[in-house]
């Protein structure tokens, strides 16, 4: 079918429907949303201005008052409801999601698993905010930490993982004992509607189950910047964690660091993968191609530098050349398409600058050019471009969220370990090699200096296990697994003395 004739807005409604959003939340207002698949209008949303922004949040703090008397372990029954629900959902919002990003069917499909599985993530660790006891110098005391709930946590997310991101942080801050206040992309406002009634649902549930739970505790807020701006400003939000560009968490870091609150910053990357001369190419093939093509370009973790060994770039990069140009583009709902549309016109235009600017610093360029426009002038479409570059400069230092590689050979593994970390982002990171020194050398500290560092798969598609995050610009927090728990907590160092005398410490002496 032709992308002019899908009817993308009858099916967004329909899901809408299903999963509980009222039509009034998405019709009359003055935020459009397109579907970059075809360009059509989606809706128009009601924007928030700042007095009732700030309202919301002040509504959330009140919740933050009550939820954080709630047990951690009842905390995590409303989210295991939670899992339950995006999994009762999943095809739904999984297709919505494909509807709003462009995202291809298992992508978006994934994007909710991945919901699911950081819920099953916070609900075990809603017995697990463990605190440590400590050795005490003086005799008859004991010495403990004890985690407590912050506040209201804001959440600032990019269009890209427009419904993962906030569950990574809201899982975790719930169960922590905290309220939350989403301010989503202002591209992507109606999976997080979607979202939003996926989560009321869930909390009727935990209620009607004799379950105890305050109003306002997760809620949503939509519009521009300037409502995200509340948020970074309002003195009753003690933890902001914002995801999208550099240029945001330019703008957001230094005004939270005003007021000494809290950033968890998720900015952009400018990811890379090394290729050395013991690698399994048919492997490296695979990881590659995933990882630069994939949303098409348009993940934080997605490859954008690759550094080819001399003795194996005319076999690799042919092969990925060939690949670039054979990949199957287009609709991303229909199977076998592997490559979907880009978000909006201007990143089409950020895309073909850069191609000039690589070009004019001695790049050849394959593919790049914009495919389907016949089809859909509003949507998008770009054969995925490859780069061979002499050399790493000009736009292969800056992140263009775009399916761009940029190819270089090298010859020195020192060498080549420096140009990877020569840039100012410092997210995610891959090897292909099958020479352990290699591999550790990379993984170590004289290796890559990002936030993941992988060995034999690309860098983009984390697990949700693990601590997620990158160093430099792309800003140093982390989120969703490991002990990222503790960013939404405040620690307390508590000393009790059970004993009848007053010893302190260092041996002081204060005698009255
Ligand atoms: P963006 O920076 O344009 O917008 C992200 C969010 O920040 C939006 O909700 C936007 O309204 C808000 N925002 C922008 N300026 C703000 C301000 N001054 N104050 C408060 N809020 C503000 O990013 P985008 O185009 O939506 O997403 C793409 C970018 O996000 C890429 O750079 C990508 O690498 C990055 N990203 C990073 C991660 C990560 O985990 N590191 C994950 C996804 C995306």
């Amino acid at each position: 079918m032709s992308l002019a004739n899908l009817n993308l807005a009858a099916e967004a409604d329909a899901i809408l429907a299903r999963l509980g959003v009222e039509t009034s939340a998405y019709r009359g207002g003055s935020l459009t949303v397109r579907s970059p698949i075809s360009g059509e209008e989606l809706g128009k949303l009601p924007e928030m201005d700042a007095r009732s922004a700030e309202q919301a949040i002040d509504a959330a703090h009140g919740a933050f008052l009550e939820w954080r008397l709630v047990p951690a372990p009842k905390r995590g029954e409303l989210i295991r409801l939670l899992g339950e629900e995006l999994r009762a959902a999943k095809a739904d919002l999984g297709r919505l999601v494909s509807i709003e990003v462009g995202k291809i069917t298992s992508e978006g499909l994934g994007e909710v698993q991945e919901m699911i599985d950081i819920c099953d993530f916070a609900v075990g660790l809603s017995r697990q905010l463990y605190g440590l006891t400590i050795a005490t110098e003086r005799a008859e005391h004991r010495m403990m930490e004890t985690w407590h709930p912050l506040g209201v946590v804001g959440i600032i997310s990019a269009f890209n993982f427009p419904v993962a991101v906030w569950s990574w942080n809201a899982a975790l801050a719930l169960v922590c004992g905290n309220a939350t206040v989403w301010k989503p992309s202002e591209k992507t406002p109606l999976t997080a509607l979607a979202t939003q009634a996926i989560f009321e649902k869930a909390l009727k549930r935990y209620i009607s189950e004799g379950g105890t739970a305050p109003k306002n505790l997760s809620t949503l807020i939509i519009g521009g910047r300037d409502i995200g701006e509340v948020m970074v400003d309002h003195p009753k939000v003690p933890l902001v964690s914002a995801t999208g560009s550099t240029a945001m968490g330019r703008a957001v870091g230094p005004r939270l660091a005003q007021r000494f609150a809290r950033a968890i910053l998720e900015l952009g990357g400018n990811n890379a993968a090394i290729v050395t001369p013991t690698a399994d190419l048919d492997l490296t093939l695979r990881g590659v191609a995933f990882a630069a093509m994939g949303t098409a370009g348009q993940r934080c973790t997605t490859l954008r530098r690759l550094f080819v060994h001399e003795s194996v770039y005319d076999k690799l990069v042919p092969r990925l050349q060939k690949a670039y140009q054979s990949v199957t583009i287009g609709n991303p709902m229909v199977d076998g398409n592997l490559v979907g549309p880009l978000i909006d016109k201007a990143s089409f235009e950020r895309m073909q600058k850069a191609l000039n600017a690589a070009k004019a610093e001695g790049g050849k360029v394959t593919g790049g050019e914009r495919v389907l426009a016949d089809q859909a002038a509003d949507a998008y479409y770009v054969r995925p471009a490859i780069v061979e570059m002499p050399s790493q400069c000009g736009p292969v230092v800056e992140e263009t969220f775009a399916p761009i590689l940029y190819v270089m050979k090298y010859s020195d593994f020192d060498a080549v370990l420096e140009l990877h970390n020569g840039v100012p982002q410092g997210l995610s990171s891959s090897i292909f090699t099958n020479d352990i020194r290699e591999a550790e050398t990379f993984v170590s500290d004289r290796g890559s200096d990002c936030g993941i560092a992988n060995v034999n798969i690309g860098p983009s598609g984390a697990e949700i296990g693990g601590a997620f995050g990158g160093e430099k610009e792309t800003g140093g927090g982390r989120e969703s697994g490991s002990d990222a728990w503790k960013a939404y907590m405040r620690r307390a160092t508590n000393t009790v003395n059970y004993g009848r005398t007053l010893p302190l410490a260092q041996g002081v002496k204060f005698d009255i």
